[in-house]
């Protein structure tokens, strides 16, 4: 029926659903608050949000803290880093250090990388941006298996309860998860963590070996992480502050 009315939004208000930015919605499993911002790999925004949180409260939520969102965009987009880029001297990182990378050209033998606390040295015939970047990824994850194994062991020493137990360890790529355990004894390491300072990788293996003992992070569980890692909280902040600088590639 038409009645000589206008059913919809008053001029003016359908402004108030506008945002001045674009966003998109990620739903994950474990987050406990309602909405936290984050910046994904291209800077835009990620509005990440509980599995159960709909497209419209997400909305709801960002039209009315809109002044915060702003800030925290302006915040975020200043702190984030360049780029990355494989040409001589790009800076790449290793153990918390920044250090340049230097391409060095050679025939006839296996590609091969050089850590050092100078430097990051790439041998190889093929120095186009793309190889450089493969053969670098390789190298990080020799220097994991070199590093995490030897890092598990010193650790472990503290961790009674691992006394003569079998642990496996398994190395993988991950974009968010630093590790993870399983009740067989199997614990798996983020091998960005080689790219973060020492201390890092070892509360990541603190926490997992914590949870041999202790499967949920109840009060129990801090007891034994407090103990086997004091201080670990300022190391869980820097991965908070900085995990991505570290995830990048
Ligand atoms: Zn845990």
């Amino acid at each position: 029926m038409y009645s000589g009315f206008s059913a919809s939004i008053p001029p003016g208000q359908e402004n108030l659903n506008e945002l001045p930015f674009s966003y998109r919605v990620e739903r994950r499993k474990r987050v406990t608050r309602r909405l936290h911002l984050a910046l994904d790999d291209d800077g835009e925004l990620l509005a990440v949000v509980p599995r159960h949180v709909g497209d419209a409260a997400v909305h709801r939520l960002l039209v009315k803290n809109v002044a915060t969102v702003e800030r925290y965009l302006r915040r975020a987009q200043a702190r984030r880093p360049p780029p990355l880029e494989w040409h001589d001297g790009s800076m790449h990182l290793f153990t918390g250090r920044t250090l340049p990378l230097q391409l060095r050209a050679q025939r006839g033998r296996a590609r091969e990388t050089e850590f050092t606390d100078q430097h990051i040295a790439v041998y190889s015939h093929q120095l186009d941006e793309d190889s450089v970047r493969r053969t670098l990824r390789a190298g990080y994850l020799a220097q994991a298996r070199r590093l995490f194994a030897q890092r598990v062991d010193t650790i472990r020493a503290g961790a009674d309860w691992t006394r003569g137990l079998k642990i496996e360890l398994k190395l993988q790529r991950m974009k968010r998860t630093w590790g993870t355990c399983s009740s067989k004894g199997v614990i798996r390491l983020n091998t960005h963590l080689v790219k973060a300072p020492p201390q890092c990788l070892d509360y990541v293996i603190a926490h997992e070996l914590c949870h041999l003992q202790v499967m949920n992070h109840g009060p129990e569980f801090y007891r034994l992480q407090d103990a086997l890692y004091p201080g670990w909280q300022d190391v869980r902040t820097h991965l908070r502050e900085h995990g991505r600088r570290y995830t990048r590639d």
